[in-house]
């Protein structure tokens, strides 16, 4: 689990992501741009696999959500005309939940709740949500979403992720 953590890095100082926690990202990128180290909410971030191979962002702005992954293809898409919409942290959080379907292994990697958590433990080990204040923001995007057969309803996805946050 400790490897997984490091499968994902940052090259900028947790300061300035503390500073850009609620700027909005306006970086809109062509269709089918791709990128093994996306600038995700101004930082670059890549993504490895439970086996240690890149995984490859591939922009699809014809997307119908912001993200999705293709484990088997090694490949995230994401929609940069929403991406552009969102506060940085959130983006952060989008990324890093894409790629905890290819970090986790199999089974792990298909279930949301599992990814969810995955995810915002790796943004708070990585500094990028210093405290629970910083994840604010996160919670209230998260809340409002509706569920589905694979996802949490909003309010309890939520509280499932602020749990996360706080537990190891
Ligand atoms: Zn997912």
């Amino acid at each position: 689990m400790k490897i997984i953590k490091f499968c994902l890095f940052f090259t900028v100082l947790t300061l300035l992501s503390i500073i850009n926690i609620s700027k909005v990202n306006a970086q809109i990128l062509p269709q089918g741009f791709r990128t093994s180290i996306p600038s995700v909410g101004g930082i670059p971030m890549t993504c490895r696999n439970a086996l240690g191979g890149d995984v490859i962002l591939v922009v699809n702005n014809s997307l119908n959500d912001i993200g999705r992954s293709y484990p088997e293809h090694r490949v995230i898409q994401m929609n940069s005309l929403i991406a552009a919409r969102l506060p940085n942290s959130v983006l952060q959080f989008w990324y890093a939940h894409e790629c905890g379907h290819h970090a986790l292994p199999p089974p792990l990697n298909g279930d949301e709740s599992r990814v969810d958590c995955w995810a915002v433990r790796m943004l708070r080990d990585l500094g990028l949500l210093p405290t629970i204040a910083h994840i604010n923001l996160l919670i209230s995007s998260i809340y409002g979403l509706s569920g589905d057969y694979l996802h949490l309803f909003g309010p309890q996805r939520a509280a499932l992720i602020a749990s996360c946050y706080a537990s190891l």
